[in-house]
């Protein structure tokens, strides 16, 4: 399926330090592919003669040699990320519905005993490659190993988290595999002829769009916070398969000097259970420090609107919405925020919504649990003063 025109080739060997496998030789000025080719398309994209081919049509239009549903797994330090049984919770109903199987595949460094929780989250199968060098999240790494892994076992549906590995891992994978990608979908579904429908709003989520990719596998990234995880299940058996590879040959582009958390102390925006946001009605970045301590005796964190960011009394990571994030903690108090579709966008799933706005009238009361129309400055510290008490 990998052919070298020779007419073409002049016999550089630019291709020959192109692969990230060592599987290209150069002989007297011919070059030759060796046993284990993947068709990662590395060689390919190097290639200024355009003298090497990858013919993957017939494979990748025959759809029915890819089967089973597969989630790429985050961890840091060896701690799941939410979006990792959020994605489970989701597959598991995808591969019930298509009767088939769901794979959790982990890479990175001692993480060996995450499996079970995967298990007990969804997953009949967990893939773990556990080396020193997958420790933390590279691109060539990462991307070589999971895109070697879906060419050789050929799931039909891979989920990647919206996250920002997910967003720059999914396009390399789909790029490799020379299929579709679909970012950041709200919804999935199965239809009638056992295709993935993709759902993802368009135009500043004005329309709803169903995507159908025609290649396989289908790829998806999903936002986190958007699906539900399953409750744990500790009679859930399940096996796990360790992957042996060498990595050795793949040299990272670049090198993590350091590590420098998000956030300062507390959880981020997207792990919190409960988030106090403030919008344009704080009215200055000194009112904020209210909001921290009505998050802080909640254990929560501190989320805003765009006004709020805009106005640059808080920093970007703490925005939530269409441009900002999607959160869906179990408890939302949003002070001063009128509640304009864009923000709605980033937290309409939260369990319980509170609002506080002086304007009876602002859209967020239409999506609130409870509505306090008064003044934020007095809500707020009799808030704290009665938390505090208790
Ligand atoms: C393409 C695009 C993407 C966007 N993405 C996002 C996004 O990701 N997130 C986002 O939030 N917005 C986003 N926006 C902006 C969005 O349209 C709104 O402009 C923004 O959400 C408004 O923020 P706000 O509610 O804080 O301000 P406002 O709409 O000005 O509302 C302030 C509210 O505070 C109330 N208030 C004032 N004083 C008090 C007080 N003392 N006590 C109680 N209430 C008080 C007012 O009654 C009012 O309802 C986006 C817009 C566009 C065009």
């Amino acid at each position: 399926m990998i052919e070298i025109i020779k007419e073409l080739c002049t016999g550089c060997g630019i291709c020959t330090k192109g692969c990230p496998f060592g599987l290209i030789e150069l002989k007297e000025k011919m070059v030759f592919i060796k046993e284990g080719c993947n068709l990662c398309g590395a060689c390919v994209d190097k290639c200024k003669e355009s003298a090497i081919k990858i013919k993957i049509e017939d494979v990748q239009y025959d759809t029915s040699c890819f089967s089973g549903v597969w989630v790429f797994i985050e961890q840091t330090e060896s701690k799941l990320k939410g979006i990792s049984l959020e994605l489970l919770g989701e597959g598991r109903r995808l591969s019930d519905e298509l009767k088939t199987s769901l794979t959790a595949v982990l890479f990175g460094e001692r993480v060996k005993e995450l499996a079970k929780t995967l298990i007990t989250g969804g997953a009949d199968e967990v893939l773990t490659c556990d080396y020193p060098n997958l420790a933390y999240y590279q691109d060539e790494i990462y991307t070589t190993l999971l895109a070697k892994l879906i060419f050789e076992r050929r799931p039909e549906i891979v989920l990647i988290g919206a996250t920002p590995i997910g967003r720059s891992l999914a396009p390399r994978i789909a790029a490799r595999l020379r299929t579709g990608l679909t970012a950041d979908c709200t919804e999935l579904r199965i239809d009638e002829e056992k295709r993935l429908v993709q759902i993802r709003p368009a135009f500043g989520g004005n329309i709803m769009a169903s995507i159908i990719t025609k290649r396989r596998p289908q790829i998806a990234t999903v936002r986190p916070r958007v699906m539900k995880p399953l409750p744990p299940d500790n009679q859930r058996k399940g096996r796990v398969i360790e992957i042996i590879e060498d990595l050795s040959s793949i040299r990272p582009k670049a090198k993590r000097l350091d590590f420098i958390k998000e956030y300062a102390s507390g959880p981020g925006i997207e792990e919190a259970n409960v988030i106090v946001s403030g919008g344009r009605g704080l009215k200055a970045a000194e009112n904020f420090k209210l909001l921290e301590e009505l998050a802080r005796l909640l254990g929560g964190a501190v989320g805003a609107s765009r006004a709020a960011v805009d106005s640059s009394w808080i920093s970007h990571l703490h925005q939530v919405g269409q441009t900002g994030k999607t959160v869906s903690p179990k408890l939302y108090i949003a002070c001063g925020i009128s509640g304009a579709i864009q923000h709605i966008a980033g937290m309409r799933t939260s369990d319980c919504i509170v609002a506080i706005n002086k304007d009876a009238s602002a859209p967020i009361f239409d999506i609130a649990t409870y509505g306090i129309v008064a003044d934020l400055f007095e809500i707020v510290p009799l808030l704290i003063k009665e938390i505090s008490k208790r």
